[in-house]
């Protein structure tokens, strides 16, 4: 089989041996679960439970304050009593409204009383998106997108291809690959049904070359399912950030997204492999987005393993002999991979949808982070897959000046922390990007909400 690639890209050490192969643990029913009611990008929810309510695994208890396509509700995981209802730190270390259920004991049906079934194959293109939104889908590989809206592409942006992405480019985690290896069919049954949705006839499985392995129980699967449409496994190289949309895109069509452009812009919609399985469920077994598959990992960790766990699980509230922190050589604290993910303060932070891994490093797997000068060695350019300016994207943001660092590309940056892992003076380039970003959206809104009231105040003063 021919093995694609994109431009650039760097070989990362891939540190995966620890769990890599290992099947996925379901973790003993946690004490309590601490959900935050916004776990994906766009409009906020609002609490649909109070302090001392009882509710169970797979009851909606947060959903938009008000209707809107980007919006997508949260579901108690475990079945117990509502204890709290406070701002808590979130995985990407923003505090946030999260509701701490404490739980009854093991649940008695730990399937939960979740929807009924739905067939995707004779329902409605209507009835299938609002399944997929009413079970809280959103992207359980990146930002959180909501996936019904990343379903619901306009009518000008046809698309020719979904990839489903299984490429697991970050070092340490494998959930990816137990996900494929123990559900091949759900996912070949989640790809059928968003090729159903969309009305796409083509698919790809887009993974990295050192899961070859497991192209021909995919292939069986696909044989088996005997769905219509045509589905295919696209092997890339072993590259970081393979998995990244726009790189996976390149790799397995050959097409680029334009800068300031979506997947959609090359034909494409792109889904985690964990969230292709997780749609198929909320048809066949009408279960909410609730639990997810991650990889608990690094030197630190003495017991690495692939869980299963409910969402708004903390590790520290796992029973030692099913999960052991050696805390003596914890160092730093990630949620997600090294080169993507947040370091976080503490381990006492939930799980969250869109929780790929949380790795506890040593010392000796972490690097000296004191920043020095940049020696413009443009190795941070060089590496670079989106063919950004890192080093002058940065410097526009230390002066001040938002909107050079948005001409040099800031909004066409993923995040993928290549520039960062490069720079010999260990400047913190992504995490500054991030920054950056976010002070972005703030200006925007703020824009927006003075746009709003001055048209509001001129409605207001020509009715007087
Ligand atoms: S600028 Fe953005 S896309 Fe380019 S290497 Fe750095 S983090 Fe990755
Ligand atoms: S890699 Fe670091 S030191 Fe080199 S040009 Fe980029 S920011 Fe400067």
């Amino acid at each position: 089989m021919a093995v694609s690639t994109f431009k650039r890209g760097l070989h990362v050490p891939t540190r995966k041996t620890a769990t890599e192969g290992k099947p996925v643990e379901l973790v003993p029913t946690p004490k309590q679960v601490v959900i935050p009611i916004n776990q994906h990008f766009g409009a906020p929810n609002q609490s649909l439970v109070q302090v001392g309510d009882t509710v169970k695994r797979g009851q909606k208890i947060a959903d938009a304050i008000s209707p809107g396509p980007m919006t997508v509700p949260v579901h108690a995981s475990i079945t117990g009593i509502v204890k709290k209802i406070e701002p808590r730190t979130q995985s990407n270390n923003s505090e946030g409204l999260c509701i701490v259920i404490e739980a009854e004991g093991p649940d008695e049906n730990p399937d939960g009383e979740f929807m009924p079934p739905l067939d995707a194959f004779t329902c409605t293109r209507e009835e299938a998106l609002k399944r997929i939104r009413d079970a809280g889908m959103t992207g359980m590989g990146g930002a959180g997108f909501p996936s019904h809206v990343k379903l619901s592409p306009p009518p000008n942006k046809p698309i020719d291809f979904i990839i489903a992405d299984g490429a697991e480019c970050e070092p340490y985690l494998t959930t990816d690959e137990a996900v494929i290896t123990e559900k091949p069919h759900r996912l070949i049954q989640g790809l059928a049904i968003i090729m159903k949705i969309t009305g796409v006839k083509k698919a790809i499985i887009g993974m990295e070359d050192n899961k070859a392995k497991l192209v021909p129980l995919l292939e069986q699967e696909i044989r088996l399912g005997n769905y219509d449409g045509d589905i295919t496994v696209g092997l890339c190289k072993t590259l970081y950030p393979q998995g990244g949309e726009k790189m996976l895109i390149t790799a397995l069509t050959g097409r680029e997204v334009p800068s300031g452009g979506l997947p959609m812009d090359a034909r494409c919609i792109v889904q985690n492999v964990g969230t292709l399985v997780a749609i198929a469920e909320a048809f066949t077994l009408g279960k909410p987005l609730i639990d997810r598959d991650l990889t608990v990992s690094g030197g630190a960790c003495k017991l690495p393993k692939n869980i299963r766990a409910p969402i708004g699980t903390l590790l520290t509230d796992l029973p030692p002999a099913f999960m052991d922190i050696d805390y003596s050589r914890l160092r730093k604290i990630l949620f997600g991979g090294p080169m993507m993910g947040f370091a976080v303060p503490t381990v006492a932070i939930p799980i969250q949808k869109n929780t790929s891994g949380i790795i506890l490093m040593t010392a000796e797997e972490t690097y000296a982070t004191v920043e020095t000068p940049c020696i413009h060695c443009a190795r941070c350019i060089r590496n670079c897959p989106c063919r950004l300016s890192p080093a002058i994207m940065n410097d526009s943001l230390e002066a001040g000046d938002l909107d050079y660092a948005v001409k040099a590309g800031l909004m066409d940056c993923i995040e993928c922390g290549s520039c960062t892992f490069v720079c010999p003076a260990r400047i913190k380039l992504v995490q500054r990007f991030r920054v950056g970003k976010g002070r972005l959206r703030a200006r925007q809104q703020a824009a927006q909400a003075a746009a709003q009231a001055a048209a509001a105040k001129a409605g207001a003063s020509a009715k007087t």
